[in-house]
């Protein structure tokens, strides 16, 4: 029989060392590891009493909460699948995720009652579980009273292979429609070894889980890890950058994970440079570039602060910085996990990395996905023939060693034979006063081919315009580099994880016509 390695077994092996230590807490409820183990067992009984077997999904949609970690810990321990929705999508995406993963059993929060009343349908024999019942306005049962009714003592879950599959993450959607990827509990606990063997996370540790555990990086990056090293965290449903000051200064947090506009939000908050932040041992952060001067702002308060580059398909993470040398290096990404292979994509065969070099990044290891759900064409198209997973993205590795991620191929314009890369452009956008934010995408040309457009959010200088900026770019940068074309703009549209989307700025560029262009 093959011993229980599954995700789900984390919580009693916890128990059996630390049972006293606090695993989660939100606002006045607070779980021990004793607490965490006995309530995953229930619910998992109670789950396998209403028919949900190894390899069945278990949908969830609701902000982060103990629940969250509680269904997800269950659904493990039968062998079944977690699938964390995302609580930003419309009634109609839900319906396609719910019917396209075939869940049998829907648990949610009562933020999104509205939401499931709207589904335009749900699969036949879905069970929904609320977390406040009384309220829902559709059939449900309530989550105490069904987790009550679970009976652990007669219950012998089914032994869980690192094979099994555990999750399935949808991505982020940023270059198509989004994709499940399932991750295996192989996958999750070699992630975990992986960032463990980055970050000096400890048993007496206390973060926050601030980003959304239907990302990768909100379970992935920091909380999973902390929870198997036997300290606590506490999740946040809802993002509030004074909220979230204030706790880490009176909670006395050691660490947190985030994207980078969330690490904006905090440090551009009237409260940052009044709150005490001596607690906060590690910020880890990743899933799309930083700006410089927000890096600046927390390594300026002593923060040391921790780039991770990754992706849904590798569990979270393939790169990650170091605490020996971060401070040097503020936007670089580090090195690879330890159980991570890389290589560079060079036609038919595939080259190592060494310092100095520039390529498409091939992902290999222990973390890596076990393909797309129901998606077999996308899954083949993912991989080479010696089974290297193309992430997409242009990676640089300088000759310290230190990597630096420097876009996605997609996203690349090819202007007059020549590459840009719009990553490096918004970089030096950003860098001038009177920018906010900024993004570049390709645009046809009759003469170039491609031209970069540029979408800019000012600080407020209504002095800005065309002309300036790029009389500005053109000392930093090649001439071919710059945009031909602005837009000013109010704002960026963003996904829920403060991804720029880039193909709706492509299809406005297209639909109207452009009243900025630059004449030199
Ligand atoms: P989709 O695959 O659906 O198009 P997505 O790639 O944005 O969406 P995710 O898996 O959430 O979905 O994100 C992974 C991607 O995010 C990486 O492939 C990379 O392009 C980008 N990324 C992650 N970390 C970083 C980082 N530190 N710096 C720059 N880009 C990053
Ligand atoms: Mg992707």
């Amino acid at each position: 029989m093959n011993a229980d390695v599954g995700l789900g077994s984390w919580p009693w092996r916890r128990a059996r060392i630390t049972p006293e230590r606090i695993a989660l807490t939100r606002d006045d409820r607070t779980l021990t590891y004793a607490d965490l183990a006995a309530r995953t067992e229930r619910l998992a009984a109670a789950l396998i009493g209403a028919g949900v077997r190894a390899g069945d999904r278990v949908a969830y949609l609701g902000p982060n909460d103990i629940e969250t970690f509680e269904s997800l810990f269950a659904t493990g321990l039968l062998g079944g699948v977690f699938v964390p929705l995302n609580t930003r999508l419309s009634a109609r995406e839900i319906a396609y995720m719910l019917d396209d993963c075939a869940a049998r059993v829907l648990v949610v929060a009562p933020t999104h009652h509205e939401l499931v009343a709207a589904l335009p349908s749900v699969p036949g024999d879905l069970l929904v579980v609320a977390l406040e019942a009384p309220t829902c306005p559709i059939a449900c049962t309530g989550y105490e009273q069904f987790l009550g009714a679970g009976d652990d003592s007669a219950e012998v879950f089914p032994p869980v292979g690192l094979d099994d599959p555990c999750l399935i993450l949808y991505t982020s959607g940023t270059t198509g429609k989004p994709k499940g990827a399932i991750l295996t509990h192989g996958n999750v606990t070699f992630n975990t070894i992986n960032q463990l063997a980055h970050v000096d996370v400890l048993s007496t540790d206390k973060s926050l889980c601030l980003a959304p555990m239907f990302h990768v990086s909100g379970l992935g990056q920091i909380t999973l890890p902390t929870l198997f090293k036997g300290g606590s965290v506490q999740p946040v449903p809802r993002f509030d950058a004074g909220e979230v000051l204030a706790a880490i200064d009176r909670e006395r947090i050691t660490g947190f994970s985030a994207v980078p506009t969330i690490l904006q939000m905090l440090c551009e908050h009237p409260d940052f440079a009044g709150t005490d932040l001596s607690s906060l041992r590690y910020i880890v952060y990743g899933g799309s570039p930083v700006l410089e001067r927000v890096a600046t702002a927390w390594l300026d308060r002593g923060v040391q602060l921790l780039q991770g580059y990754g992706m849904t398909e590798a569990a979270a993470g393939v790169y990650m910085a170091i605490p020996d040398g971060a401070a040097e290096h503020p936007v670089s990404v580090g090195f690879p996990h330890f159980y991570t292979d890389v290589a560079l994509e060079t036609g038919d065969h595939t080259t190592p990395i060494t310092p100095g070099t520039t390529g498409e990044l091939l992902v290999r290891g222990a973390n890596l996905f076990a393909g797309y759900w129901n998606r077999d064409e996308d899954t083949a198209a993912s991989f080479t023939a010696d089974g290297w997973f193309r992430t997409g993205d242009v990676v640089a590795t300088g000759e310290d060693g230190w990597a630096r991620v420097v876009d996605r191929v997609k996203d690349i314009i090819i202007s007059g034979g020549e590459n840009i890369y719009p990553a490096e452009v918004e970089a030096v956008l950003t860098r001038h006063p009177g920018v906010a934010s900024a993004a570049v995408v390709a645009i046809p040309d009759n003469q170039w081919g491609e031209v970069g457009l540029a979408y800019v959010v000012t600080t407020g200088d209504t002095n800005l315009d065309a002309e300036t900026i790029t009389s500005y770019l053109a000392e930093h940068l090649a001439r071919y580099k710059i945009p031909k074309h602005f837009r000013f703009v109010t704002d960026l549209p963003r996904n829920a994880t403060g991804k720029i989307q880039r193909a709706q700025l492509r299809e406005l560029a297209a639909t109207t016509p452009d009243t900025n262009p630059v004449t030199a």
